[in-house]
């Protein structure tokens, strides 16, 4: 080491040149506007695509969108979701999920789900607040699920406008269910010329 450099170190050490160097920065600071949210006084704007609780939705009449296809518990990566479904007697060949069960502890809040749902039943909402002591209430049952989609449906309509899976938040007026292309061009009649 050279001796300039050796004087230089020695002459910092003895005027604190590091504390010196951080109080800059703090003193800098000072004058910038905060950034700091005081949380729960105030709060973000939460923009649309967020991911947060999960609920289940109804068409506007009050009838429950969800099928029980279980399709959203085979697309789970996380395996935090459970269906039961049963056949409707009212309307024969319908089913609908009995139970429905999400393991909100083990969701990572990827969205398959929702995206996996032909009728669009699922979708995220803004909540995020449901800390608690009792970890078995983050087992969210059926109605509460569907509590969730009542308390936040304009959440959710923004939630699947936001992500493409409905064209505007009326589609829900609407029972969506498309068959499968394959099975729609077996059921159709054969072209003219072939009969
Ligand atoms: S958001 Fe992802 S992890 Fe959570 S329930 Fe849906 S598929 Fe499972
Ligand atoms: S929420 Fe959608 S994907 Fe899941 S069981 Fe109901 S209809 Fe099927």
């Amino acid at each position: 080491m050279s001796v300039g450099t050796l004087t230089k170190k020695l002459l910092e050490a003895a005027l604190f040149y590091e504390i010196w160097d951080a109080m800059k920065v703090t003193f800098k600071h000072m004058f910038y506007k905060p950034i700091t949210f005081q949380y729960p006084r105030e709060q973000r704007t939460i923009p649309d695509t967020h991911r947060g609780a999960l609920g289940l939705l109804r068409y506007d009449d009050g009838r429950e969108r969800c099928v029980g296809c279980d399709l959203c518990e085979a697309a789970c990566p996380s395996h935090c979701i459970k269906v039961i479904s049963t056949e409707d007697r009212d309307r024969p060949l319908q089913r609908y999920a009995s139970e429905f069960y999400i393991d909100i502890t083990k969701c990572v809040f990827c969205g398959y789900c929702v995206e996996a749902c032909p009728v669009n039943a699922l979708a995220m909402t803004k909540m995020y607040e449901y800390s608690t002591h009792d970890k078995r209430t983050l087992l969210f049952d059926k109605p509460r699920l569907y509590q969730i989609g009542e308390r936040y449906i304009d959440d959710a309509k923004k939630y699947l406008v936001a992500h493409h899976q409905e064209k505007d938040d009326q589609s829900s007026r609407e029972y969506r269910y498309f068959f499968p292309q394959s099975v729609l061009k077996a059921t159709q009649p054969p072209p003219k010329h072939l009969t």
